[in-house]
């Protein structure tokens, strides 16, 4: 029969390890956090072979008295935590009292640590749970950690260690996360000895983001900030045409803790879903805060999954917020290419083809005729069709290239929402209504739900017990075929997760905008084009479709210039 023992503590600690450690990166992640929570104003990091070889992390915080230098080492011993209440409200980054405790126990770990109120520094050695004593040491103030051979007792662990490389990678990305959002700290990254990056403690939130997403992208980025009674937002957003496939470069932050909650991953890509390519990532910087005894963090080992109290507040703000500043962004109508501002002065010659010569000379040109409102510039501006798909123009400062459907879908989505916004959407009664076949059931669905649906101008209703009707359908989307809408609707209302009736309608109208846009190929009447553009001119925003693909593109004579050469 098995014999039943209590394990000992540096078994315990191993085996605690296993949540908290991971790979090097871990180490570099709970270390820097712990020199974050005592107050360091410069924190050096330095790795060997990927960390595999060591880990020092050197910081000039408040340090840790001699007296209390084995507590630190001890697992369940902290100092941010005192009683039960407090896990209501944690405002440090560390709280379970664990990491120290579990990196010792996996790695030959040495402590030297100096309060300034002390009168030299003391160290301790720890190797793989076997704690030394402690004792005197030379230093400086704050804390200097050093983590050597990590896992190199625990073979079953030290065989899942990638390439040093590979585990470099990691830490520098977690050194990263960190800097970025805790302005304030000077970071300085060295690995096998080479500097790896480093950032002033005086940096701004965009030198940090130009750090680390590069010079160009921050500049480029979008910047959000606003303080609301129990949350406060700040975000860096990065233009579409840096979106990446993976959220790699989503940085999300909550009270300065980096964190990859799914939900709020969701929340993002729903705030810029019309800005960024369907299933693309934005570069994205941002940072919530909210009152400590709002969140619970202890959810995680790693602190990484969080959960709110109040999820729908901080959730819808985040949508909201993102939307808003997006569509007021300036890349939004960055270029002259924007539809809404044509070129105040155009060059069209006496038989009607553009000119392209550029600006500077058509304006000392006797031919050119200063065209001075939006609604002249739309009769007499002139475009090529390209392939019944793009449509290129002459605008201010280039060439721009538009995609009809892209726009025609942009047109129908911000036409739609205007309209229902103003509570006055505009029905199409169909002459003869159109009937489709369907179960019970979903005839029963659907009618159920006909003032909900009236209200994005759909107007459906039973015809039978296995009938449905289209009465009518929103008067702007002339191209659409009614039965897909009913199919469309079909497929929202039996998602595996349900929709609320807002979701619906916004599902509605993307899927509607989309279905009754003109498509890449459609042959369209001069007259046609023209009117698209026109209606164009002024939406609140006209850079993307629904599905955030760019509607138009702008060559600017500079990159003309460039393509040949003459620059
Ligand atoms: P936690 O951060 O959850 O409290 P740790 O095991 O990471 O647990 O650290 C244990 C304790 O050691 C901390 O509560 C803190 O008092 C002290 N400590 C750790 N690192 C530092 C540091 N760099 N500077 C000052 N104190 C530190
Ligand atoms: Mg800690």
């Amino acid at each position: 029969m098995p014999i039943i023992k209590k394990l000992n503590s540096t078994v315990i600690d191993q085996i605690a390890a296993g949540e908290v450690v991971e790979r090097p990166a871990s180490v570099v992640k709970e270390m820097v956090e712990n020199a974050i929570d005592a107050g360091a104003t410069e924190i050096e990091v330095w790795i060997e072979d990927g960390g595999i070889r060591s880990i020092e992390v050197i910081d000039n915080g408040c340090g840790i008295s001699k007296d209390q230098l084995h507590l630190s080492v001890e697992s369940h011993a902290t100092s941010k935590l005192g009683k039960s209440e407090d896990l209501e409200a944690i405002a440090s980054l560390g709280f379970r009292g664990e990491a120290l405790a579990s990196i010792a126990a996996v790695s030959r770990f040495s402590i030297t640590s100096w309060p300034k109120e002390q009168n030299r520094a003391a160290s301790l050695k720890v190797t793989f749970g076997k704690k030394g004593d402690v004792l005197d040491a030379a230093g400086a103030y704050g804390t200097h950690i050093k983590v050597e051979d990590i896992f190199a007792e625990l073979p079953a662990r030290r065989k899942f260690l990638k390439k040093p490389g590979t585990e470099a990678s990691h830490a520098i990305s977690w050194a990263e996360r960190l800097a970025l959002a805790h302005i304030g700290i000077g970071f300085k990254f060295y690995s096998n000895k080479k500097m790896v990056f480093q950032c002033a403690a005086s940096d701004s939130v965009d030198q940090r983001c130009a750090v680390f997403f590069g010079e160009k992208v921050a500049r480029d980025m979008v910047f959000l900030k606003k303080k609301m009674p129990t949350i406060s937002l700040e975000a860096k957003i990065g233009p579409p045409e840096t979106a990446r496939r993976n959220a790699k470069h989503v940085h999300l932050y909550l009270n300065g803790r980096w964190v990859r909650d799914a939900r709020l991953l969701r929340a993002v890509r729903e705030g810029v879903r019309e800005f960024i390519p369907h299933q693309f990532y934005p570069v994205l910087f941002l940072s919530l805060e909210v009152p400590p005894s709002s969140v619970d963090v202890n959810v995680h080992p790693q602190k990484s999954e969080v959960r709110f109290r109040e999820e729908g507040l901080v959730f819808g703000s985040i949508v909201r917020l993102l939307r808003k500043t997006l569509s007021e962004a300036s890349w939004a109508t960055r270029t002259a290419g924007s539809i809404g501002q044509e070129m105040k002065s155009n060059a069209v010659n006496t038989m009607g083809q553009p000119t392209f010569i550029p600006q500077q000379q058509v304006l000392h040109s006797d031919s050119a005729k200063p065209i001075t409102s939006f609604e002249d510039t739309l009769g007499t501006q002139n475009f090529l069709a390209v392939r019944n798909t793009f449509l290129f123009r002459e605008v201010e400062g280039g060439v721009e290239i538009i995609d009809q459907h892209a726009l025609h879908e942009r047109v129908n989505l911000e036409e739609l929402r205007k309209e229902i916004k103003e509570g006055d959407i505009l029905i199409q009664p169909l002459l003869v209504p159109s009937l489709v076949e369907l179960s019970r059931a979903e005839v029963l669905q659907l009618d159920e739900r006909r003032e909900d649906f009236l209200k994005i101008g759909v107007d459906v209703s039973a015809f039978g017990e296995t009938t449905l009707a289209i009465n009518g359908i929103p008067a702007r989307l002339k191209r659409i075929d009614p039965e897909s809408i009913v199919q469309d609707l079909l497929e929202l209302l039996n998602q595996t997760s349900p929709l609320s009736p807002e979701q619906i309608q916004e599902e509605m109208l993307f899927s509607m905008s989309c279905r009754g846009a003109v498509m890449a190929g459609d042959t369209l009447s001069e007259d046609a084009l023209r009117s698209l553009l026109k209606r164009g001119g002024d939406l609140p925003q006209d850079r993307t479709c629904a599905h955030g693909r760019p509607v138009r593109v702008f060559l600017s004579y500079e990159d003309l210039e460039k393509a040949f050469y003459r620059r």
